[in-house]
């Protein structure tokens, strides 16, 4: 727990725009200075020469701040067999323009790419205007890389009007095409959140589910290398490419990057925890070498620090948040149950202490107009009903943790945080709901508005309702939007309003279909609870 305090404090105090030297003092003590120190070393490949294409996974950038973003890119000519670069540090130069021709070049630099790190490049930038487009490319070895569009944060505190924004997740690679991830692309978004489960650990489908219209690389991933192939094979989608080039990506993880329904150091099978953990660390450092994060980040270990808050001048607050790292095994064996007593024990976590501290201090703190929670599994109760009059509830969900969600909405009410709106994913289903506190009685109080974005691909096409959907409605009147559709969705902040629209896509094993809003919900500041738009 200690790492994770000291990397909370960090990012917390980097936010804060803390001076570089500070930051390096701090970044000393959690073992990560090296990575933000300008790198001069004799074991540079200044000149190095690739056999392919190095830039095959494209660029990305992520986290932005008023002054700056991380950019990223990973150096991997032979992207599915480890990368196929040269054991050696390479050198990589970047450029940051006002204009996407590069006419007025800002700022320029040169970052290293480490082999221990599979040759992935995060340059954390400062010194940029806030509030505005920034185009960004990098070089190596007389190649060129795609351009991206970013954009920094507005300046701390300052007022801002409008805000637009995209939730997205659940992205398999076997079931659809990544269209919606296109879509968000031609869309103008000051960012994309990212709700988790950006690949999957499962072995090639092999024709099991003939409706798989594209096939995994290999097994089941285990070794850091497996991780590496296989957010490469994701990242070589074209689609997923354009997305992340149009945009800052603000991501966390759900289960899929390391294991399904993982929970802190017990995987789906109970292995040994000493064992699982190895696994875990092999995924968590894949995932920082494949993701626009800061230093920060850095795993050390099986562990990693994703925990951070983001502050979008006076209109969004948003606390990105870690369900899976800290939180206690699925209560009565998992899976969907129906009286699980033991789901009520207060003594579950689903954020574990300290997250919970950092997050219930964020929320006393809360000044913008929207106080956002960006994490991944549904908060609000879904009754699934299947049959059971008594009620069915998902384990894995916050259902199955109910006195930590109680804690959280009761912290909702008691400290007022301005206007909460919770984000998720996960369950394949684009939701809108009210966060009652009780959400058996409904005229309790509603102490948030939830958005649940669907999947860009997983579970295949879909359908527009849910299953079962008829029976349990009457058990979930806190549901205002649901749809069995895939997509994601485009929220519009402004003083006034928060807007979800959910973009729906009737086919995903269709490449390149168009997306429409299937439905939209308004949540009016200082009202509380949704309206259908
Ligand atoms: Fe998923
Ligand atoms: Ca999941």
């Amino acid at each position: 727990m200690t790492h994770v305090r000291d990397a909370i404090r960090l990012y917390d105090r980097t936010v804060a725009r803390l001076s570089r030297r500070e930051l390096m003092n701090v970044a000393w003590k959690l073992g990560v200075a090296a990575l933000a120190q300008p790198l001069v070393s004799s074991r540079v490949l200044a000149q190095p020469t690739f056999d392919a294409y190095p830039f095959t996974l494209g660029v990305a950038s992520g986290d932005p701040l008023p002054d700056g973003v991380v950019l990223w890119t990973r150096l991997a000519p032979k992207p599915l067999e480890g990368g196929g670069m040269p054991m050696a540090n390479v050198d990589v130069a970047w450029e940051v323009a006002r204009d996407e021709e590069f006419r007025t070049i800002v700022q320029k630099g040169a970052a290293v790419a480490r082999p221990e790190l599979g040759h992935s490049v995060h340059v954390e930038l400062t010194g940029l205007e806030p509030s505005r487009d920034y185009w960004y490319r990098f070089r190596a070895g007389g190649e060129v890389s795609q351009t991206g569009r970013t954009k920094t944060a507005p300046q701390e505190g300052a007022a801002v009007d409008h805000l637009r924004f995209a939730v997205c997740g659940c992205n398999h690679y076997e079931p659809g095409y990544f269209t919606a991830f296109r879509r968000i692309a031609e869309e103008p978004f000051d960012f994309v959140f990212h709700t988790g489960d950006y690949i999957y650990e499962g072995r090639a489908d092999g024709g099991q589910h003939p409706d798989r219209v594209r096939q995994h690389h290999g097994q089941e991933i285990y070794t850091l290398v497996d991780y590496r192939n296989r957010y490469a094979q994701y990242k070589s989608d074209p689609d997923l490419m354009a997305a992340h080039a149009s945009a800052p990506f603000i991501v966390t993880w759900d289960d899929h990057e390391v294991d399904n329904d993982y929970a802190g150091d017990i995987d789906e099978n109970d292995r040994p925890s000493e064992v699982f953990l190895l696994r875990r660390a092999a995924a968590y450092q894949a995932y920082y070498e494949s993701m626009p994060l800061r230093a920060g980040a850095l795993p050390a270990g099986p562990r990693m620090r994703l925990v951070r808050r983001l502050q979008f001048g006076n209109l969004i607050d948003l606390s990105v948040l870690d369900t899976r790292q800290f939180r206690s095994k699925q209560a009565c064996g998992g899976g969907v149950r129906t009286d699980c007593a033991a789901a009520l024990d207060p003594a579950r976590t689903m954020l574990g202490a300290e997250q919970e501290r950092w997050l219930f201090d964020n929320l006393a703190a809360a000044k913008a107009r929207w106080t956002v929670l960006g994490q991944q599994v549904p908060t609000f109760a879904r009754d699934l009903l299947k049959a059971n009059p008594e009620g069915r509830f998902s384990m894995d969900k916050w259902d199955g943790y109910v006195a930590a969600r109680q804690r959280l909405y009761a912290r909702l009410k008691e400290t007022s945080a301005p206007n909460p709106i919770l984000l998720s994913g996960d369950v394949h289903v684009h939701y809108g709901a009210d966060l009652k506190l009780d959400f058996a009685d409904p005229r309790s109080d509603t102490v948030g508005v939830e958005f649940t974005n669907s999947a860009v691909t997983s579970s295949g096409d879909g359908s527009d309702v849910a299953t079962n959907w008829e029976q349990t409605q009457g058990h979930n009147p806190h549901i205002r939007y649901h749809s069995a559709r895939r997509g994601y969705i485009a929220c519009t902040a402004t003083q006034t309003t928060m807007r979800a629209d959910f973009k729906i896509l009737d086919k995903v094993t269709v490449p390149n279909q168009p997306a429409r809003v299937g439905g939209s919900l308004v949540v009016e500041a200082g009202r509380p609870g949704s309206v259908t738009d």
